[in-house]
């Protein structure tokens, strides 16, 4: 597990080297928080584990690293918790589809071309142009349904 952290992370930073971005040590540690989590994290939990190795941290800090890593794709917001989780895919640009467990609180991210098309669809028919979407559904994980 750490092993894979410790890789994404490294694909972070070659990826930031490419780009001409700066992956600061915060940011670092944001997105590690991040790909160490087990479901979404708020901004305000994310505050308060820096806080635990730096005590000077401020909101601030926290939601400019966070809009670093949404930036490069790195991290997504899941929109109805106001709350972040880590992208499963930094090498690609992609619309996405959460499903989210009531119980265990654990986030899967999918990837549905058909959804997409759907939707691209939908606004094409209703002229409508998309800027931004969310699908986010709520339920059971397939752990918590056989526990
Ligand atoms: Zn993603
Ligand atoms: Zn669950």
């Amino acid at each position: 597990m750490t092993t894979k952290i410790n890789t994404l992370l490294e694909s972070a930073q070659t990826l930031c080297d490419g780009r001409g971005a700066r992956f600061t040590a915060i940011r670092r540690k944001v997105l590690k928080l991040l790909l160490e989590a087990q479901g979404a994290i708020s901004a305000y939990d994310l505050l308060d584990n820096l806080k635990t190795t730096d005590s000077s941290a401020k909101p601030p800090t926290v939601y400019r690293a966070l809009d670093f890593l949404l930036e490069q794709h790195f991290i997504h917001r899941v929109e109805s918790q106001n709350s972040f989780i880590a992208c499963n895919d930094f090498s690609d640009l992609h619309q996405l589809q959460l499903f989210i467990c009531e119980k265990c609180q654990d986030v899967q991210e999918v990837h549905s071309l058909l959804i997409q098309q759907s939707i691209n669809d939908q606004a094409r028919l209703n002229d409508f142009q998309v800027k931004k979407q969310t699908v986010e559904a709520y339920g059971l994980c397939h752990q918590c349904r056989v526990d």
